[in-house]
Protein backbone atom coordinates (compact mmCIF):
# COMPACT_ATOMS: atom_id res chain seq x y z
CA UNK A 1 0.00 0.00 0.00
CA UNK A 2 1.21 4.03 -0.48
CA UNK A 3 -0.06 7.00 -0.22
CA UNK A 4 1.32 9.16 -2.97
CA UNK A 5 0.82 13.09 -2.36
CA UNK A 6 1.86 15.71 -4.41
CA UNK A 7 3.51 18.38 -2.50
CA UNK A 8 1.66 21.16 -4.51
CA UNK A 9 -0.42 22.62 -1.19
CA UNK A 10 -0.88 22.51 2.36
CA UNK A 11 -1.20 18.97 3.73
CA UNK A 12 -5.44 18.41 2.80
CA UNK A 13 -6.87 16.45 5.60
CA UNK A 14 -7.89 14.53 2.02
CA UNK A 15 -4.55 13.05 2.28
CA UNK A 16 -4.73 12.26 5.71
CA UNK A 17 -8.04 10.16 5.22
CA UNK A 18 -6.52 8.05 2.32
CA UNK A 19 -3.24 7.61 4.17
CA UNK A 20 -5.23 6.52 7.32
CA UNK A 21 -7.34 4.03 4.63
CA UNK A 22 -3.84 2.70 3.04
CA UNK A 23 -2.10 2.61 6.61
CA UNK A 24 -4.59 0.34 8.05
CA UNK A 25 -5.33 -2.13 4.94
CA UNK A 26 -1.53 -2.97 5.03
CA UNK A 27 -1.51 -3.25 8.76
CA UNK A 28 -4.39 -5.44 9.22
CA UNK A 29 -2.93 -7.75 6.25
CA UNK A 30 0.52 -8.02 7.00
CA UNK A 31 1.55 -5.35 4.05
CA UNK A 32 3.78 -2.51 4.05
CA UNK A 33 2.72 1.04 3.76
CA UNK A 34 5.20 3.71 1.50
CA UNK A 35 5.00 7.34 1.49
CA UNK A 36 6.30 8.16 -2.44
CA UNK A 37 6.15 11.67 -3.26
CA UNK A 38 4.69 12.82 -7.02
CA UNK A 39 6.35 15.99 -7.63
CA UNK A 40 5.91 15.09 -11.95
CA UNK A 41 4.06 19.20 -11.61
CA UNK A 42 7.58 20.75 -11.49
CA UNK A 43 5.35 24.57 -11.53
CA UNK A 44 3.57 23.51 -8.16
CA UNK A 45 5.17 21.29 -6.53
CA UNK A 46 7.93 22.72 -3.77
CA UNK A 47 10.31 20.92 -1.06
CA UNK A 48 8.45 23.10 1.44
CA UNK A 49 5.39 21.48 0.79
CA UNK A 50 6.94 18.56 0.74
CA UNK A 51 8.41 18.95 4.17
CA UNK A 52 4.70 19.74 5.28
CA UNK A 53 3.27 16.89 3.56
CA UNK A 54 5.75 14.60 5.84
CA UNK A 55 5.70 16.68 9.16
CA UNK A 56 1.67 16.42 9.20
CA UNK A 57 1.24 12.64 8.32
CA UNK A 58 4.04 11.98 10.79
CA UNK A 59 2.24 13.98 13.34
CA UNK A 60 -1.09 12.03 12.34
CA UNK A 61 0.97 9.26 13.75
CA UNK A 62 1.44 7.07 10.37
CA UNK A 63 4.38 5.58 9.90
CA UNK A 64 6.14 4.31 6.49
CA UNK A 65 8.66 1.95 6.21
CA UNK A 66 10.01 3.31 2.89
CA UNK A 67 9.79 7.18 1.77
CA UNK A 68 11.68 9.83 1.09
CA UNK A 69 13.20 10.57 4.39
CA UNK A 70 14.18 7.15 5.22
CA UNK A 71 14.85 5.45 1.79
CA UNK A 72 14.15 1.93 0.94
CA UNK A 73 14.54 -1.09 -1.19
CA UNK A 74 13.14 0.93 -4.39
CA UNK A 75 13.93 4.28 -4.09
CA UNK A 76 14.32 6.88 -5.16
CA UNK A 77 11.09 8.15 -3.21
CA UNK A 78 10.42 11.29 -4.94
CA UNK A 79 9.38 11.20 -8.74
CA UNK A 80 11.81 14.07 -10.07
CA UNK A 81 14.60 11.80 -8.75
CA UNK A 82 13.59 9.34 -10.72
CA UNK A 83 13.40 10.42 -14.18
CA UNK A 84 15.23 8.65 -16.38
CA UNK A 85 13.91 5.77 -14.93
CA UNK A 86 10.32 6.05 -17.06
CA UNK A 87 12.02 6.88 -20.28
CA UNK A 88 12.77 2.97 -21.34
CA UNK A 89 9.08 2.43 -20.65
CA UNK A 90 7.56 5.25 -22.50
CA UNK A 91 10.36 4.05 -25.25
CA UNK A 92 9.18 0.40 -24.85
CA UNK A 93 5.48 2.14 -25.33
CA UNK A 94 6.16 3.84 -28.75
CA UNK A 95 8.53 1.63 -30.03
CA UNK A 96 5.86 -1.19 -29.83
CA UNK A 97 3.40 1.16 -31.70
CA UNK A 98 1.17 2.15 -28.47
CA UNK A 99 2.79 6.07 -28.24
CA UNK A 100 2.92 8.30 -30.73
CA UNK A 101 4.87 11.75 -30.85
CA UNK A 102 2.79 14.92 -30.94
CA UNK A 103 4.19 18.01 -32.01
CA UNK A 104 0.91 20.50 -31.37
CA UNK A 105 1.73 23.46 -30.15
CA UNK A 106 -0.13 24.69 -26.96
CA UNK A 107 -1.65 27.28 -29.10
CA UNK A 108 -3.16 24.16 -31.17
CA UNK A 109 -4.62 22.26 -28.62
CA UNK A 110 -6.30 25.28 -27.30
CA UNK A 111 -8.09 26.11 -30.32
CA UNK A 112 -8.87 22.50 -31.10
CA UNK A 113 -10.81 22.39 -27.08
CA UNK A 114 -12.13 25.51 -27.56
CA UNK A 115 -13.97 24.14 -30.44
CA UNK A 116 -14.73 21.14 -29.00
CA UNK A 117 -16.03 23.31 -25.74
CA UNK A 118 -18.06 25.79 -28.20
CA UNK A 119 -19.45 22.21 -30.12
CA UNK A 120 -20.74 21.02 -26.87
CA UNK A 121 -18.12 18.14 -26.41
CA UNK A 122 -15.43 17.35 -23.49
CA UNK A 123 -12.34 18.74 -24.45
CA UNK A 124 -10.20 15.71 -25.87
CA UNK A 125 -6.82 15.39 -28.81
CA UNK A 126 -8.34 15.04 -31.99
CA UNK A 127 -5.52 12.56 -32.98
CA UNK A 128 -3.77 14.60 -35.75
CA UNK A 129 -0.17 13.33 -35.24
CA UNK A 130 -1.32 9.69 -35.19
CA UNK A 131 -1.30 10.02 -39.19
CA UNK A 132 2.64 11.94 -39.09
CA UNK A 133 4.56 9.26 -41.36
CA UNK A 134 7.65 7.79 -39.35
CA UNK A 135 9.99 9.66 -42.05
CA UNK A 136 8.37 13.24 -41.24
CA UNK A 137 8.78 11.95 -36.79
CA UNK A 138 12.22 11.54 -37.32
CA UNK A 139 12.85 14.53 -39.22
CA UNK A 140 10.82 16.38 -36.38
CA UNK A 141 12.60 14.73 -33.67
CA UNK A 142 16.26 15.53 -35.26
CA UNK A 143 15.36 18.82 -36.14
CA UNK A 144 14.96 19.41 -32.09
CA UNK A 145 10.62 20.51 -32.73
CA UNK A 146 9.44 20.11 -29.34
CA UNK A 147 6.80 17.40 -28.77
CA UNK A 148 5.21 14.99 -26.51
CA UNK A 149 4.91 11.22 -26.15
CA UNK A 150 0.87 10.44 -26.14
CA UNK A 151 -0.61 6.89 -25.65
CA UNK A 152 -3.13 5.33 -28.36
CA UNK A 153 -6.31 4.75 -26.98
CA UNK A 154 -8.52 1.66 -29.14
CA UNK A 155 -11.25 3.48 -30.88
CA UNK A 156 -14.13 1.22 -30.01
CA UNK A 157 -15.61 -0.61 -26.99
CA UNK A 158 -15.30 -0.17 -23.51
CA UNK A 159 -12.38 -0.89 -20.50
CA UNK A 160 -14.52 -3.07 -17.96
CA UNK A 161 -12.53 -3.62 -14.25
CA UNK A 162 -13.19 -3.99 -10.99
CA UNK A 163 -12.87 -1.89 -8.36
CA UNK A 164 -12.84 -2.47 -4.51
CA UNK A 165 -15.41 0.29 -3.76
CA UNK A 166 -17.80 0.23 -7.19
CA UNK A 167 -17.45 -3.42 -8.32
CA UNK A 168 -17.77 -3.90 -11.70
CA UNK A 169 -16.93 -0.71 -13.86
CA UNK A 170 -17.15 -0.22 -17.43
CA UNK A 171 -16.24 3.19 -19.41
CA UNK A 172 -16.22 3.54 -22.75
CA UNK A 173 -12.76 4.10 -24.72
CA UNK A 174 -14.63 6.95 -26.46
CA UNK A 175 -14.56 9.13 -23.15
CA UNK A 176 -10.55 8.90 -22.91
CA UNK A 177 -8.23 10.67 -24.05
CA UNK A 178 -4.72 9.99 -25.77
CA UNK A 179 -3.09 11.00 -22.49
CA UNK A 180 -0.02 12.48 -22.74
CA UNK A 181 3.10 10.42 -21.01
CA UNK A 182 6.06 12.22 -21.32
CA UNK A 183 6.21 15.85 -21.48
CA UNK A 184 8.15 18.08 -23.93
CA UNK A 185 10.79 18.75 -21.16
CA UNK A 186 11.08 15.01 -20.89
CA UNK A 187 9.21 14.61 -17.35
CA UNK A 188 6.80 11.89 -17.21
CA UNK A 189 3.24 12.75 -16.41
CA UNK A 190 1.34 11.53 -13.01
CA UNK A 191 -0.31 8.83 -15.21
CA UNK A 192 3.20 7.27 -16.27
CA UNK A 193 5.03 7.81 -13.34
CA UNK A 194 1.86 6.44 -11.20
CA UNK A 195 2.04 3.42 -13.34
CA UNK A 196 5.62 2.71 -13.30
CA UNK A 197 6.50 3.34 -9.92
CA UNK A 198 3.35 1.21 -8.55
CA UNK A 199 4.91 -1.65 -10.62
CA UNK A 200 8.75 -0.76 -9.62
CA UNK A 201 7.26 -0.57 -5.57
CA UNK A 202 5.67 -3.55 -5.88
CA UNK A 203 2.10 -1.87 -4.60
CA UNK A 204 -0.65 -4.27 -4.57
CA UNK A 205 -3.64 -2.75 -3.93
CA UNK A 206 -3.90 0.77 -5.05
CA UNK A 207 -6.42 2.98 -2.56
CA UNK A 208 -6.84 6.66 -3.51
CA UNK A 209 -9.67 9.27 -3.96
CA UNK A 210 -12.65 8.96 -6.18
CA UNK A 211 -11.47 11.91 -8.28
CA UNK A 212 -9.10 9.18 -10.03
CA UNK A 213 -12.00 6.32 -11.45
CA UNK A 214 -12.16 8.10 -14.35
CA UNK A 215 -8.04 7.68 -15.02
CA UNK A 216 -8.08 3.96 -14.13
CA UNK A 217 -8.89 2.69 -18.15
CA UNK A 218 -5.37 5.02 -19.22
CA UNK A 219 -3.75 3.06 -16.18
CA UNK A 220 -4.69 -0.43 -16.80
CA UNK A 221 -3.81 0.58 -20.68
CA UNK A 222 -0.50 1.48 -19.66
CA UNK A 223 -0.02 -1.82 -17.73
CA UNK A 224 -0.99 -3.93 -20.47
CA UNK A 225 1.44 -1.99 -22.78
CA UNK A 226 4.13 -2.39 -20.60
CA UNK A 227 3.12 -6.35 -20.57
CA UNK A 228 2.47 -5.81 -16.47
CA UNK A 229 -0.15 -7.04 -13.97
CA UNK A 230 -2.11 -3.59 -12.48
CA UNK A 231 -2.94 -3.82 -9.00
CA UNK A 232 -6.18 -4.13 -7.36
CA UNK A 233 -7.96 -0.43 -7.03
CA UNK A 234 -10.39 0.72 -4.30
CA UNK A 235 -11.65 4.12 -4.98
CA UNK A 236 -11.90 6.00 -1.44
CA UNK A 237 -15.35 8.28 -1.72
CA UNK A 238 -14.14 11.50 -1.05
CA UNK A 239 -15.11 13.27 2.30
CA UNK A 240 -18.39 15.56 1.78
CA UNK A 241 -20.38 18.66 3.96
CA UNK A 242 -23.58 18.02 5.40
CA UNK A 243 -24.93 18.89 2.40
CA UNK A 244 -23.12 16.60 0.00
CA UNK A 245 -20.68 18.71 -1.52
CA UNK A 246 -17.69 18.04 -1.44
CA UNK A 247 -15.11 19.47 1.16
CA UNK A 248 -12.63 21.25 -0.56
CA UNK A 249 -9.74 24.00 -0.07
CA UNK A 250 -12.23 26.39 -2.09
CA UNK A 251 -14.61 26.06 0.19
CA UNK A 252 -13.69 24.80 3.70
CA UNK A 253 -10.44 24.81 5.76
CA UNK A 254 -8.71 21.43 5.05
CA UNK A 255 -5.17 21.85 5.81
CA UNK A 256 -4.28 19.37 8.54
CA UNK A 257 -2.42 22.40 10.10
CA UNK A 258 -5.63 24.17 11.12
CA UNK A 259 -6.43 20.76 12.95
CA UNK A 260 -3.25 21.05 14.53
CA UNK A 261 -3.33 24.48 15.07
CA UNK A 262 -6.89 24.20 17.12
CA UNK A 263 -5.37 21.60 19.36
CA UNK A 264 -7.40 18.78 18.06
CA UNK A 265 -5.05 15.61 18.92
CA UNK A 266 -4.03 13.61 15.90
CA UNK A 267 -5.66 10.38 17.92
CA UNK A 268 -9.16 12.17 17.76
CA UNK A 269 -8.42 13.15 14.00
CA UNK A 270 -7.85 9.40 13.60
CA UNK A 271 -10.05 7.54 15.12
CA UNK A 272 -12.41 10.06 13.61
CA UNK A 273 -11.45 9.69 10.21
CA UNK A 274 -10.97 5.74 10.97
CA UNK A 275 -14.51 5.51 12.10
CA UNK A 276 -15.62 6.00 7.82
CA UNK A 277 -13.52 2.83 7.38
CA UNK A 278 -15.11 0.15 10.13
CA UNK A 279 -18.65 -0.70 11.26
CA UNK A 280 -19.40 -0.38 14.79
CA UNK A 281 -22.02 0.05 17.46
CA UNK A 282 -23.27 3.41 18.97
CA UNK A 283 -21.14 4.04 22.32
CA UNK A 284 -17.76 2.10 20.80
CA UNK A 285 -16.70 5.11 18.81
CA UNK A 286 -13.60 6.17 20.74
CA UNK A 287 -10.54 3.60 19.08
CA UNK A 288 -7.02 3.95 19.16
CA UNK A 289 -5.32 2.98 16.19
CA UNK A 290 -4.42 -0.44 16.55
CA UNK A 291 -8.40 -1.05 17.81
CA UNK A 292 -8.84 1.04 14.31
CA UNK A 293 -6.67 -1.57 12.02
CA UNK A 294 -8.47 -4.33 13.99
CA UNK A 295 -12.22 -3.31 13.49
CA UNK A 296 -10.79 -2.56 9.69
CA UNK A 297 -13.29 -3.01 7.13
CA UNK A 298 -12.63 -2.62 3.35
CA UNK A 299 -15.53 -5.44 2.36
CA UNK A 300 -18.40 -2.34 3.66
CA UNK A 301 -17.33 1.10 2.33
CA UNK A 302 -19.61 3.10 0.79
CA UNK A 303 -19.59 5.34 -2.47
CA UNK A 304 -22.24 7.36 -1.06
CA UNK A 305 -19.24 10.03 0.97
CA UNK A 306 -18.18 10.83 4.07
CA UNK A 307 -19.84 13.55 5.47
CA UNK A 308 -16.76 15.72 7.50
CA UNK A 309 -19.43 15.66 10.69
CA UNK A 310 -17.11 18.70 12.60
CA UNK A 311 -19.29 17.98 15.34
CA UNK A 312 -18.61 14.31 15.92
CA UNK A 313 -14.47 14.91 15.03
CA UNK A 314 -15.46 17.86 18.63
CA UNK A 315 -17.17 15.24 20.23
CA UNK A 316 -14.64 12.71 19.81
CA UNK A 317 -11.61 15.17 20.31
CA UNK A 318 -13.00 16.19 23.75
CA UNK A 319 -13.39 12.60 24.69
CA UNK A 320 -9.59 11.74 23.99
CA UNK A 321 -9.03 14.95 25.82
CA UNK A 322 -11.35 13.79 29.01
CA UNK A 323 -11.01 10.23 28.95
CA UNK A 324 -7.82 9.10 27.55
CA UNK A 325 -5.36 11.63 29.20
CA UNK A 326 -3.80 11.82 32.35
CA UNK A 327 -3.62 14.79 34.12
CA UNK A 328 0.38 14.69 33.54
CA UNK A 329 -0.78 13.83 29.89
CA UNK A 330 -2.52 16.78 29.40
CA UNK A 331 -0.72 19.10 30.87
CA UNK A 332 2.34 17.65 28.69
CA UNK A 333 0.09 18.16 25.73
CA UNK A 334 -1.16 21.54 26.38
CA UNK A 335 2.26 22.45 26.80
CA UNK A 336 3.59 20.60 23.90
CA UNK A 337 0.86 22.62 21.92
CA UNK A 338 2.08 25.56 22.87
CA UNK A 339 5.51 25.70 22.03
CA UNK A 340 5.31 23.61 18.55
CA UNK A 341 2.14 25.98 17.65
CA UNK A 342 3.24 28.66 14.83
CA UNK A 343 0.08 30.70 15.10
CA UNK A 344 0.39 31.33 18.95
CA UNK A 345 4.14 32.03 18.42
CA UNK A 346 3.17 34.85 15.71
CA UNK A 347 0.30 35.70 17.93
CA UNK A 348 3.01 35.91 20.62
CA UNK A 349 5.07 38.64 18.39
CA UNK A 350 1.79 40.39 17.82
CA UNK A 351 0.55 40.91 21.21
CA UNK A 352 3.37 42.04 23.08
CA UNK A 353 3.09 45.76 21.90
CA UNK A 354 -0.30 45.45 22.96
CA UNK A 355 -0.53 44.08 26.44
CA UNK A 356 -0.09 45.49 30.05
CA UNK A 357 -0.24 42.08 31.90
CA UNK A 358 0.37 38.19 30.87
CA UNK A 359 -2.81 37.96 31.45
CA UNK A 360 -4.69 39.78 28.92
CA UNK A 361 -3.07 37.56 26.72
CA UNK A 362 -5.56 34.84 26.38
CA UNK A 363 -8.28 37.63 25.17
CA UNK A 364 -6.32 39.31 22.99
CA UNK A 365 -5.38 36.25 21.22
CA UNK A 366 -7.90 33.71 21.50
CA UNK A 367 -9.71 34.54 17.81
CA UNK A 368 -6.45 32.86 16.21
CA UNK A 369 -7.72 28.98 17.56
CA UNK A 370 -12.10 29.38 17.69
CA UNK A 371 -13.45 27.60 15.10
CA UNK A 372 -16.82 29.91 15.67
CA UNK A 373 -16.30 33.46 16.50
CA UNK A 374 -19.97 33.17 18.03
CA UNK A 375 -19.95 36.93 16.19
CA UNK A 376 -23.58 38.98 17.20
CA UNK A 377 -24.29 42.25 15.13
CA UNK A 378 -23.27 44.25 18.40
CA UNK A 379 -20.09 43.74 17.97
CA UNK A 380 -19.83 45.99 14.85
CA UNK A 381 -21.53 48.82 16.84
CA UNK A 382 -18.66 50.90 16.69
CA UNK A 383 -17.89 51.09 13.13
CA UNK A 384 -18.73 53.96 11.43
CA UNK A 385 -21.31 52.41 8.65
CA UNK A 386 -24.52 51.60 8.21
CA UNK A 387 -25.21 47.86 8.38
CA UNK A 388 -26.37 47.56 4.34
CA UNK A 389 -23.08 49.65 3.66
CA UNK A 390 -20.91 47.30 6.22
CA UNK A 391 -22.23 44.34 4.19
CA UNK A 392 -21.85 45.72 0.80
CA UNK A 393 -18.06 46.15 1.90
CA UNK A 394 -17.99 42.63 3.29
CA UNK A 395 -19.74 41.27 0.08
CA UNK A 396 -17.22 43.32 -2.14
CA UNK A 397 -14.33 42.29 -0.74
CA UNK A 398 -14.84 38.48 -0.88
CA UNK A 399 -14.37 37.69 -4.28
CA UNK A 400 -11.07 40.49 -4.55
CA UNK A 401 -8.97 38.03 -1.25
CA UNK A 402 -9.97 34.72 -4.14
CA UNK A 403 -7.77 36.61 -6.28
CA UNK A 404 -4.99 37.03 -4.09
CA UNK A 405 -1.94 34.49 -5.43
CA UNK A 406 0.31 34.49 -2.76
CA UNK A 407 -1.20 35.22 0.23
CA UNK A 408 0.40 37.01 3.06
CA UNK A 409 -0.21 40.77 5.05
CA UNK A 410 1.03 42.47 2.16
CA UNK A 411 -0.88 41.13 -1.02
CA UNK A 412 -3.72 41.37 1.59
CA UNK A 413 -3.02 44.83 1.92
CA UNK A 414 -2.75 45.92 -1.58
CA UNK A 415 -5.63 44.53 -2.19
CA UNK A 416 -7.86 45.96 0.06
CA UNK A 417 -5.94 49.41 -1.10
CA UNK A 418 -7.22 47.90 -4.81
CA UNK A 419 -10.89 47.83 -3.21
CA UNK A 420 -10.60 51.03 -2.01
CA UNK A 421 -9.91 52.69 -5.03
CA UNK A 422 -12.12 50.91 -7.04
CA UNK A 423 -15.18 51.84 -4.45
CA UNK A 424 -13.86 55.61 -3.71
CA UNK A 425 -13.72 54.60 -0.58
CA UNK A 426 -11.08 55.13 2.21
CA UNK A 427 -8.72 51.98 2.94
CA UNK A 428 -10.16 52.80 6.38
CA UNK A 429 -13.88 52.41 5.78
CA UNK A 430 -13.06 49.11 3.86
CA UNK A 431 -11.15 47.69 7.00
CA UNK A 432 -13.27 48.60 10.21
CA UNK A 433 -15.82 45.95 9.67
CA UNK A 434 -13.17 43.38 7.88
CA UNK A 435 -11.62 43.77 11.43
CA UNK A 436 -14.52 43.13 13.56
CA UNK A 437 -15.62 39.98 10.70
CA UNK A 438 -12.33 38.33 11.26
CA UNK A 439 -11.10 38.89 14.76
CA UNK A 440 -14.81 39.34 16.70
CA UNK A 441 -14.13 42.53 18.31
CA UNK A 442 -12.90 46.11 17.46
CA UNK A 443 -9.74 45.95 19.95
CA UNK A 444 -7.54 43.11 18.41
CA UNK A 445 -4.22 42.27 16.50
CA UNK A 446 -3.14 44.19 13.16
CA UNK A 447 -5.65 42.69 10.84
CA UNK A 448 -3.42 42.04 7.85
CA UNK A 449 -1.40 40.14 9.95
CA UNK A 450 -3.92 38.53 11.90
CA UNK A 451 -5.62 37.54 8.04
CA UNK A 452 -2.66 35.65 6.85
CA UNK A 453 -1.89 33.90 10.35
CA UNK A 454 -5.04 32.49 9.75
CA UNK A 455 -4.82 32.04 6.16
CA UNK A 456 -7.66 32.72 3.58
CA UNK A 457 -9.92 29.28 4.17
CA UNK A 458 -10.84 30.67 7.83
CA UNK A 459 -10.78 34.33 6.70
CA UNK A 460 -13.20 33.07 4.08
CA UNK A 461 -15.45 30.91 6.55
CA UNK A 462 -15.20 33.91 8.86
CA UNK A 463 -16.45 36.63 6.12
CA UNK A 464 -19.60 34.24 4.94
CA UNK A 465 -20.45 33.89 8.57
CA UNK A 466 -20.79 37.39 9.05
CA UNK A 467 -22.17 38.44 5.48
CA UNK A 468 -24.65 36.46 6.23
P1 LIG B 1 -10.05 22.05 -4.71
O1 LIG B 1 -10.53 23.13 -3.78
O2 LIG B 1 -9.24 22.56 -5.85
O3 LIG B 1 -11.13 21.08 -5.06
P2 LIG B 1 -9.04 20.03 -3.07
O4 LIG B 1 -9.64 20.44 -1.77
O5 LIG B 1 -9.65 18.93 -3.85
O6 LIG B 1 -8.92 21.31 -3.95
P3 LIG B 1 -6.43 19.07 -3.75
O7 LIG B 1 -5.20 19.88 -3.54
O8 LIG B 1 -6.95 18.89 -5.12
O9 LIG B 1 -7.52 19.68 -2.80
O10 LIG B 1 -6.25 17.64 -3.12
C1 LIG B 1 -5.19 17.27 -2.27
C2 LIG B 1 -5.36 15.82 -1.87
O11 LIG B 1 -6.47 15.68 -1.00
C3 LIG B 1 -5.64 14.85 -3.05
O12 LIG B 1 -4.89 13.69 -2.87
C4 LIG B 1 -7.11 14.54 -2.96
O13 LIG B 1 -7.39 13.20 -3.33
C5 LIG B 1 -7.39 14.72 -1.47
N1 LIG B 1 -8.74 15.27 -1.29
C6 LIG B 1 -9.17 16.48 -1.68
N2 LIG B 1 -10.46 16.67 -1.33
C7 LIG B 1 -10.84 15.53 -0.70
C8 LIG B 1 -12.04 15.10 -0.11
N3 LIG B 1 -13.11 15.88 -0.10
N4 LIG B 1 -12.08 13.87 0.44
C9 LIG B 1 -10.98 13.10 0.44
N5 LIG B 1 -9.82 13.44 -0.10
C10 LIG B 1 -9.74 14.64 -0.67
N1 LIG C 1 -0.54 12.24 -6.53
C1 LIG C 1 -1.93 11.83 -6.51
C2 LIG C 1 -2.69 12.72 -5.51
O1 LIG C 1 -2.07 13.45 -4.79
C3 LIG C 1 -2.04 10.38 -6.09
C4 LIG C 1 -3.09 9.62 -6.81
C5 LIG C 1 -2.84 8.11 -6.61
O2 LIG C 1 -2.81 7.70 -5.44
O3 LIG C 1 -2.66 7.42 -7.59
O4 LIG C 1 -3.89 12.71 -5.46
Amino acid sequence: MRIAPSPTGEPHVGTAYIALFNYLFAKKHGGEFILRIEDTDATRSTPEFEKKVLDALKWCGLKWSEGPDIGGPYGPYRQSDRKDIYKPYVEKIVANGHGFRCFCTPERLEEMREAQRAAGKPPKYDGLCLSLSAEEVTKRVEAGEPHVVRMKIPTEGSCRFHDGVYGEVEIPWDAVDMQVLLKADGMPTYHMANVVDDHLMKITHVARGEEWLASVPKHILIYEYLGLEPPKFMHLSLMRNADKSKLSKRKNPTSISYYTALGYLPEALMNFLGLFFIQIAEGEELLTMEELAEKFDPENLSKAGAIFDIQKLDWLNARWIREELTEEEFAARVFAWASENDRLKEGLKLSQSRIAKLGELPDLAAFLFKSDLGLQSAAFAGVKASPEDMLEILNTVQPHLEKILEWNKESIEAELRTVADATGKKLKAIVAPLFVAVSGSQRSLPLFDSMELLGRAVVRQRLKLASQ
